[in-house]
């Protein structure tokens, strides 16, 4: 077994508007050191159902009996592991998300619940059939992803994420929720609904603020 390692907290006070600031760099392996067994026997392959598309190395869990084994003092295993309100027994959970999501409900200061974090490979392609919207390579598949629902402001939030999560982070606005995921290449923030255009535009705002792009 191996142990939870979650290493830094913000602590500064979050800034009230949009300032010019360098994101740090944050670890660019996803490899775990969560205290979760890793899974064994199940299907990884390509196109198969626990597959990652991304390739990320973010192992496979088997949370029997280990679903509310707290990953930091705010999450729990099933918080990361469940989309909807099913616990599947195997998800990918990618500590460098826990870490930084965890950073950022300190940074902010307001309770967060994921709506969404693992999604198997065949969950999603479900989703997609069924014409829910879910991309055919969301980072959710990767367990480097997770819809955060929060009452923290949208330029806090954005913040927050660029600054704990790093540059590289996705982000992306629904009128119910934030998408926060981990990838190896900045991406433009995205909304998920034409009543979320405001909010889009300032995390856009703020990505460029913050990392510059
Ligand atoms: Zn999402």
């Amino acid at each position: 077994m191996m142990m939870v390692v979650l290493t830094g907290c913000a602590t500064q006070p979050m800034p009230s508007t949009t300032p010019v600031i360098k994101a740090p760099v944050v670890d660019p392996t996803p490899r775990q050191d969560l205290l979760l067994p890793l899974s064994t026997g199940q299907r990884e392959g390509p196109g198969e159902t626990y597959f990652d598309p991304h390739h990320t190395g973010v192992p496979l869990f088997d949370l029997k009996g280990r679903a509310n084994m707290k990953l930091s003092p705010w999450f729990r295993a099933k918080d990361f592991a469940r989309s909807g309100h099913t616990t599947p027994r195997y998800a990918r959970i990618d500590k460098r998300l826990v870490a930084c999501l965890t950073r950022v409900r300190d940074a902010t200061g307001h309770t967060m619940s994921i709506l969404s974090g693992y999604r198997s490979f065949a969950h999603n392609q479900n989703i997609r059939r069924a014409g829910e919207g879910a991309a055919k390579s969301s980072y959710h598949i990767s367990g480097s992803a997770a819809d955060v629902v929060t009452s923290t402001p949208v330029e806090q939030f954005a913040i927050a994420v660029y600054l704990e999560c790093g540059c590289n982070a996705g982000f992306g606005v629904s009128p119910r929720f934030y998408h926060v995921d981990l990838r190896n290449h900045p991406v433009t923030p995205w909304g998920y609904a034409a009543s979320a255009a405001p909010r889009l535009a300032i995390a856009r705002k703020v990505q460029r603020n913050v990392c510059g792009n």
